[in-house]
């Protein structure tokens, strides 16, 4: 007896649905590249209880004709490719027309679409492959799908999606990758009815900090090159924004999403001592290269790709990107007032794509910027150096002894501790004053240096917070009389989390049952602090970053302890304090920037003073 039949249609669509509808998130992408191929310009998505009761994209492109409504739910049915020779040139998101049969085979569907150049939309449902009706109605041009109830008919899988927090961070990682991929597109996402995004039409750049984070808008260096085999362009964030998590690093090739071990090695690579080891840059580069250099045919939901000639791109990647992040680091000066983006810097001013950082020495920005350097001498030591540099002429190493070097007291606002700061050797005399309580003015070489005091103190505090966190060197003082501290139960089960971290920078505590730890000692800075709420203050700042996934928990932890230390430093300085603090700001591997981001310091050159006092 013959054995072997044919399956039917509806359950060979639910197998195939196996591979690309792996979750809500499979489905969110798909819709919306479908979206992007059909020329939208607005997109938006919505969705409930993280999409495992809808998932609907409405959008305003071509939209379909009645037929083809119906069409689109078949198995391998695309308008996208016609003949064979298409395969070695596609230029849309999709071609294999299998989504939309794939989805259709696993939820309850209903199609809502209308061309330009007709009457009436046709409204088309499905569940489950079967088709329950169709109907003429009136809508605006585009195409509005909804998908209900992932998996309602196959409950194995149901099961097997994540809790809904995951299941969401899966929905906002497609989300983000398609609107970084397509800043020309508006872009908006509800999700339970509350609105997550709303992103305008925008340049790159604006779109990067409206998907990602804000505190990039002037730490993103540009990237652009254009050779007859590929182009690049987008952009890289300065060594400054680097994480120890990954997450934040995306290429696109055609502006297809894809993840390639190998170019991020490229890009890494070319940051090189400029971020420490384990950390990833952020970046967000578009790779554009003919399709016929590269094998598009995987699977729809992987993101690997395959070049012809990987080396290639390796090289002319990783120049472009130690092109873009060599100017960044050199300290911007050019505009005082204007809230200048490196990346339009980078471009503006060095018109030589294949050479290495400005050698002018007509240059009216200060010498800190003349000085050529390749990007394996950035780092501490180079900061120091150049320092150095700024003082040529009124002050240098030499006019000073060597063999003693000078400490600085820093005493805490009620005189219970000293904390001795070494001064490095050299710029002890520093020819810098105070001013309102807030701000230094130095004398450099080209000009006047001006320096936040606050953000400064944010920045050396954070690396000092942030490796004793990595070393364990935190030094504790011993509270006179321990405290304890009761948490809630959820915060008691958070800090567990940051507690050994806690420990590394010196804080001495120890568990002491029923949500409660006895404070033995705090770092030296806290001493005048309440420790109760200092230890719940942490917790709580803790909580809030946390939330922002991009956060790394070390980085997190440090940047609140900073911030918390320079606050009480906003105060009167002696001149001792003042060198010691410039010092110590470039020793930081990244003194320009505040750990948010923010602008330490400027210089305002001798000709911008004169420009200024004529005007
Ligand atoms: P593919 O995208 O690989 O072609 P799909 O199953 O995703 O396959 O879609 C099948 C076809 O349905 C597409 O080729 C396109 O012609 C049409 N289609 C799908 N979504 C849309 C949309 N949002 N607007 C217009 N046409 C669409
Ligand atoms: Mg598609």
């Amino acid at each position: 007896m013959d054995v072997i039949r044919l399956l039917s249609d509806s359950i060979a669509n639910q197998i195939a649905a196996g591979e690309v509808v792996q979750r809500p998130a499979s489905v969110v992408k798909e819709l919306m590249e479908n979206s992007i191929d059909a020329e939208a310009t607005h997109i938006q998505l919505i969705i409930k209880e993280s999409g495992k009761t809808l998932i609907q994209v409405i959008d305003d492109g071509k939209g379909m004709s009645t037929t083809d409504a119906r069409m689109c739910f078949e198995r391998h049915a695309t308008s996208k490719i016609k003949e064979s020779n298409d395969l070695f040139n596609i230029r849309t998101m999709g071609f294999r027309g299998e989504a939309l049969a794939s989805i259709a085979a696993v939820a309850q569907v209903e199609l809502r679409t209308k061309r330009s150049e007709d009457e009436l939309a046709t409204s088309i449902k499905i569940e489950g492959s079967e088709f329950k009706g169709q109907e003429f109605i009136q809508a605006p041009q585009g195409t509005n799908l909804s998908i209900k109830n992932l998996f309602f008919n196959v409950p194995a899988r149901r099961n097997f999606l994540k809790s809904n927090p995951v299941e969401t961070k899966h929905i906002l990682e497609e989300f983000q990758r398609i609107a970084l991929a397509h800043p020309e597109v508006q872009f908006s996402m509800f999700h339970n009815e509350i609105e997550i995004y709303n992103l305008p039409s925008a340049k790159l750049s604006k779109r990067i900090t409206d998907v990602l984070d804000k505190s990039y808008r002037d730490q993103l260096a540009q990237c652009q090159v254009d050779t007859p085999f590929i182009k690049i362009n987008g952009y890289v964030g300065n060594p400054q924004t680097a994480k120890k998590s990954r997450g934040e690093q995306y290429f696109f090739v055609n502006k297809r999403f894809i993840k390639n071990n190998y170019l991020h090695h490229a890009v890494t690579g070319a940051f090189e001592s400029t971020i420490p080891q384990g950390s990833h840059p952020f970046y967000t580069l578009f790779i554009e290269i003919d399709p016929s250099h590269i094998d598009i045919n995987i699977h729809p939901t992987k993101t690997e790709i395959k070049f012809d000639d990987e080396k290639a791109i390796y090289a002319i990647l990783r120049s472009t990107v130690k092109q873009a992040i060599g100017v960044y680091n050199l300290t911007p000066s050019i505009d005082f007032e204007a809230d200048i983006n490196i990346g339009n810097y980078a471009s503006n001013h060095n018109p030589r794509p294949t050479q290495s950082p400005i050698r002018s020495s007509e240059s009216s920005i200060s010498s800190f910027e003349k000085e050529p350097r390749s990007l394996g001498e950035i780092n501490q030591k180079d900061n120091r150096t150049n320092w150095d540099k700024l003082f040529d002429g009124f002050g240098t190493k030499k006019d000073f002894a060597e063999d003693e070097p000078q400490q600085v007291i820093f005493s805490s606002k009620i005189n219970k501790i000293e904390e001795v700061v070494p001064l490095p050797k050299d710029g002890t005399d520093i020819n810098a004053i105070q001013v309102h309580h807030q701000y230094i003015i130095a004398q450099v070489k080209s000009g006047l240096m001006l320096i936040d005091q606050q953000s400064a103190y944010e920045r050396i505090f954070y690396e000092k917070y942030l490796k004793e966190i990595n070393t364990q060197h935190g030094i504790s003082q011993q509270l006179l009389f321990p405290k304890t501290v009761t948490l809630n139960s959820i915060d008691y089960a958070l800090s567990f989390e940051i507690i050994d971290m806690i420990r590394n920078i010196g804080f001495n505590v120890e568990e002491f049952g029923q949500n409660t730890y006895l404070i033995n000692g705090v770092p030296s800075q806290f001493m005048d602090e309440d420790e109760g709420v200092l230890f719940k203050s942490i917790i709580e700042q803790y909580k809030i970053n946390e939330n922002n996934q991009k956060v790394d928990k070390k980085e997190a932890l440090a940047k609140t302890l900073a911030k918390r230390n320079a606050t009480k430093m906003s105060k009167s300085l002696g001149k001792p304090e003042i060198s010691s603090l410039i010092n110590q700001l470039f020793e930081t591997s990244m003194p320009s920037i505040s750990p948010d981001g923010k602008q330490v310091m400027r210089i305002l050159s001798l000709e911008k003073i004169a420009t200024l006092l004529l005007n």
